[in-house]
């Protein structure tokens, strides 16, 4: 069997932005697709399963759902997140709570699912959506940065625990993604931001979502613990 063909795919938060962009390039490069919505469908050719990545009980019953339909979920890709930014003397318990239960929490959930599978099939790719600023830090997002930064504790950990099971396990960190999210800021606070960009421009969901592929193709079975920055130069050296 070749890299892709046959090769069961899911991605959390795959109706919209950069889950959407992922699992659209999975369908392109001709793996069997599987996306957690909690409205919306996710793009052409894939199957949709409801579930909210807080809740232990429909992540199962979504795993279950999509073991029905395309088999155990070999690639497991933790992209759902949310941000509730404001500053940390104005942050309450709930802000913090939810961004961590979401980012981090949700991941556990997800991967933890997915890992019984793998470890039957002595194969699998996790691959967790990070964040530029988990390493750099950003003034509003003490939350959403330590939920972040804590994926990078969790890959290596789970690389530690599942690596010789041929398991990889890595973090993807994007910087500045061109989403909806993005455009809705003032053009001159988003000026201000490609400044700091040494690639003087935002990126884009199809570049994270190649990074993605690549990280859960034959080609980077050697590639474990690791986290790779997609983000036009902003977080090096973190
Ligand atoms: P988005 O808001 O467009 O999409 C987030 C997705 O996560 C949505 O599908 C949403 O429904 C889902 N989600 C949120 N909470 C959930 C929950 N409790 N249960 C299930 N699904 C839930 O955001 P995006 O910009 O596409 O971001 C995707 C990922 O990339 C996030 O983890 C985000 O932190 C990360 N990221 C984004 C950027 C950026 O510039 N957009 C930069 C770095 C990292």
């Amino acid at each position: 069997m070749s890299s892709a063909e046959g090769r069961v795919v899911l991605v959390t938060g795959g109706n919209r932005g950069i889950g959407r962009a992922i699992a659209g390039r999975f369908v392109e490069e001709g793996y069997r697709v599987a996306v957690t919505a909690r409205s919306g469908e996710g793009p052409e050719g894939t199957l949709t399963v409801r579930a909210d990545v807080t809740d232990g009980a429909a992540v199962d019953a979504a795993f279950a759902e999509v073991e029905q339909q395309l088999g155990p979920v070999e690639i497991v890709v933790a992209n759902a997140g949310i941000t509730k930014d404001t500053l940390l003397m104005r942050m309450s318990e709930d802000d913090f709570d939810s961004v961590v239960a979401t980012n981090l929490g949700g991941s556990f959930r997800v991967v933890k699912r997915a890992s019984k599978g793998m470890l039957k099939a002595r194969f699998g790719r996790v691959i967790l959506i990070s964040s530029v600023v988990g390493l750099l830090g950003s003034a509003g997002q003490v939350n959403y940065a330590s939920s972040k930064s804590a994926l990078v504790g969790f890959a290596r950990s789970l690389t530690r625990e599942l690596g010789a099971r041929g398991i990889t396990t890595n973090v993807v960190a994007p910087g500045f993604i061109e989403t909806d999210m993005t455009a809705e800021l003032p053009e001159a606070t988003q000026a201000e931001y490609r400044k700091s960009i040494p690639a003087g421009r935002y990126g884009s969901a199809a570049e994270v979502a190649a990074a993605v592929t690549w990280l859960a193709s034959d080609d980077a079975g050697y590639i474990s613990g690791a986290v790779i920055p997609v983000d036009g130069g902003l977080g090096m050296g973190h």
